[in-house]
């Protein structure tokens, strides 16, 4: 019999990842990259003895396929999707195609923001609890190398919306959504639902004995669920109000309840600060409950958490002015969350290329905890119009090392120097990680 003829589409991690995965399961795989494929999977590549190309896509090979798997960065306005889609060749995610290998339970986790915190944060409970837990998606390996290679019964997922547009058949059993916010509209045609209807997708193919956690504080989210018709159990989370099943915040307490059993425990006790993290703590906490986990691991496990680097992340105190990185927050919400979880009088490091942000949103915040901005941004016009009139001292500099230096001397002691941008990184930096690194090193030079 011929083998099953199986194009890939992008040489990153889950590209390579499901060209491995298809190799092992004895199909005729093509790799194919417009851009230059990382030393690193073309040794991977290679090592498997599987063909590719860069720099081109080479239609044929592409067009012959019965199958194609696209990776998230890629477009489905890209030229050759539009194509394959004309010629009705299915197009599917790299989640999609692990997914029909694994008989592993998938705890599947998306929202605009806070997929990667909550995704570790659930894989660490899992981990603590002796459970045999992948972590995959946009974080670590790809799930595909691990179906490949490795043999877990459980796997936390962390899915983009982009990942998502191609699943069809793929079910989660826990799914969990955390927020929708305006984000990436320009691969949706500006157009919040089509967004909304992404992130959505994580509730396909699932029935009543799968379970659906979101947060019911979310407008957006509480809205669509309103509209539709959910299979699976519900489980939202909310600080303002209580809930039967779920979990809700009262008295500076969180109570997680599922199959009539309830875990307590003190906010104060969270490793995470911040509102958004409770949110992310109680979603974590849940799931990990739907599996059995005891109440004493979760809780220990929540509490002993150490958060991931340029997420609200402490740097150093110095001469009593606190030091706080979370260059990842690259939009307007996570940076409103960093704001409304300072305690102390802030100044705050902002700007970098804007994604369209609405500033304004930001204004009670700011009037309340900012006393100085500095910019780091190239062209940082808009948000000095946005905030002239709430903040007394707005600066600008052009690099990190000078914003730090500018930070520390309008500092007070007991103050907090915040850099949380909202915006992406790329006028000044390689990306958001190369922007926190800089900025912790400035920090640590003082
Ligand atoms: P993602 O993987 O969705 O980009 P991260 O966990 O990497 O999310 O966090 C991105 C940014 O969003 C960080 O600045 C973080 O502090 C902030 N954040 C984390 N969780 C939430 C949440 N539930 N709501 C809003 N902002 C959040």
């Amino acid at each position: 019999m011929a083998k099953t003829k199986i194009a890939v589409l992008g040489a990153g991690e889950s590209g390579v990842g499901a060209a491995i995965l298809a190799s092992k399961l004895g199909m005729d795989v093509w790799v194919s990259d417009m851009g230059k494929v990382k030393d690193k999977y073309v040794a991977l590549l290679n090592e498997h003895n599987i063909p590719f190309e860069q720099g081109t896509h080479t239609g044929i090979k592409i067009m012959d396929a019965a199958e194609v798997i696209k990776s998230p960065g890629i477009p489905a306005k890209a030229p050759i999707i539009k194509k394959l889609k004309e010629n009705g060749i299915p197009v599917i995610s790299e989640i999609e195609f692990a997914g029909r290998y694994t008989n592993a339970q998938k705890i599947c986790i998306t929202g605009s923001n806070g997929k990667t915190t909550t995704t570790l944060l659930t894989h660490h409970i899992f981990r603590k609890a002796g459970l045999n837990v992948g972590l995959a998606g946009n974080v670590g390996k790809s799930l595909a190398l691990q179906v490949a290679t490795e043999q877990h019964d459980y796997y936390v997922i962390e899915l983009s919306s982009f990942q998502l547009d191609d699943m069809h058949k793929f079910k989660a059993d826990i799914a969990v959504l955390l927020n929708i916010t305006p984000d990436h509209l320009d691969r949706y045609e500006y157009q919040m639902q089509n967004y909304v209807d992404s992130k959505f997708r994580i509730l396909q193919n699932q029935t009543a004995n799968d379970a659906f956690i979101y947060c019911i504080d979310d407008e957006v989210t509480a809205q669509e669920v309103s509209k539709r018709n959910i299979a699976a159990r519900k489980f939202p989370f909310s600080i303002v109000r209580e809930v039967e099943e779920g979990a809700f915040m009262k008295n500076n307490e969180i109570f997680i309840t599922t199959n009539k059993t309830t875990l307590t425990m003190a906010v104060q006790n969270l490793s995470l600060f911040g509102k958004h993290n409770i949110y992310n703590s109680m979603a974590a906490a849940i799931a990990a409950r739907l599996m059995d986990i005891r109440k004493d691991t979760v809780r220990e496990s929540l509490a002993d958490f150490q958060n991931i680097e340029h997420r609200l992340e402490m740097v150093a105190k110095i001469h009593d002015v606190e030091f706080i990185n979370d260059s990842k927050a690259t939009n307007i919400n996570s940076t409103w969350y960093a704001l409304e979880s300072m305690t102390t009088p802030v100044v705050w490091i902002v700007g970098g290329v804007d994604k369209g942000n609405d500033y304004s949103v930001l204004n009670e915040l700011v009037k309340k905890k900012v006393h100085a901005i500095i910019c780091l941004g190239k062209d940082n016009r808009k948000i000095i119009s946005a905030f002239s009139l709430l903040v007394p001292t707005i600066t600008e500099v052009s690099s990190a090392g000078e914003a730090v230096m500018k930070a520390y001397q309008l500092s007070n002691p007991g103050d907090t120097v915040l850099l949380s941008p909202a915006c992406a990184s790329f006028d000044r930096f390689e990306n958001y990680e190369d922007r926190g690194n800089q900025f912790k090193k400035a920090v640590r030079a003082l």
